[in-house]
């Protein structure tokens, strides 16, 4: 991990969002927080650092879901301004197609947003520890940017144990956790046991979590939700600074 020069702290409060793992639901997460938060009047700066596993002239990217969601302020190459084609982490993505991931863009494509927003939505790639650069993690990004996690997890079997190891892991290395966010990727299906549904299986890990997490806030975004079940209060959270 690498320790970069650390910002004297975002000029604006923001969230950072992040996983458990890859494909845990992350980008439905920030595009339902971004909504709600444009809707309260506010201009949110969207960033995605660098994206992996995106073809030329895909149309359902994940930059492109938060530049709609936030209204498509500035440009969407500002959105996220490294893209890689190949489905690999963006570091091999990047050689793969002869270059490498640029770490100063990394921290740096955040300045033009800081000017024109009120609010800061990042969306990490991958989970916490999974690379962005040669030598820049997740959570290495986080950190310089003082921004508070938002942890999301697939809510599948095992949320658990992968949110659990997550939160103390980041408390580990100096970040704040915001919230908790299980977000539900399968749709309930009919005829199951309830418990044994997703939705089942989503809700209880949800009490499980609350449980152990104490004061730390978890909720839930059903499977095609727009809406947290319970709502948490994101501009208010988004004023946690990590440390
Ligand atoms: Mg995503």
């Amino acid at each position: 991990m690498q320790e970069l020069k650390k910002r004297e702290s975002a000029l604006i409060p923001g969230l950072f969002l992040t996983g458990t793992d890859t494909d845990v639901g992350k980008t439905t997460v920030a595009v339902a927080v971004v909504r709600l938060l444009v809707a309260a009047g506010l201009r949110v700066g969207v960033y995605k650092p660098v994206a992996s596993g995106v073809p030329a002239g895909t149309s359902t990217s994940d930059a492109q879901r938060l530049w709609e969601a936030a209204g498509r302020p500035l440009s969407l190459e500002a959105v996220c301004p490294q893209v890689f084609s190949l489905p690999l982490s963006p570091p091999r993505s990047a050689r793969a197609a002869g270059g490498r991931v640029d770490e100063r863009l990394l921290r740096d494509g955040l300045t033009a947003w800081q000017r024109a927003s009120d609010l800061l939505v990042v969306e990490g790639a991958g989970g916490l520890f999974s690379p962005l650069g040669e030598r820049v993690l997740n959570a290495d990004l986080a950190r310089d940017f003082g921004l508070p996690l938002v942890l999301v997890d697939s809510a599948r079997l095992g949320a658990i144990g992968r949110t659990l190891a997550t939160v103390c892991a980041a408390r580990a290395s100096g970040l704040s956790v915001a919230a908790v966010v299980l977000s539900q990727v399968l749709p309930d299906s009919d005829g199951e046991v309830a418990e044994l549904s997703s939705g089942g299986i989503a809700r209880a890990n949800l009490a499980d979590i609350a449980q152990h997490l104490g004061p730390t806030p978890v909720t839930l975004l059903p499977h095609g939700a727009a809406a947290f079940s319970p709502p948490l209060p994101w501009r208010q959270l988004a004023d946690v600074r990590s440390s």
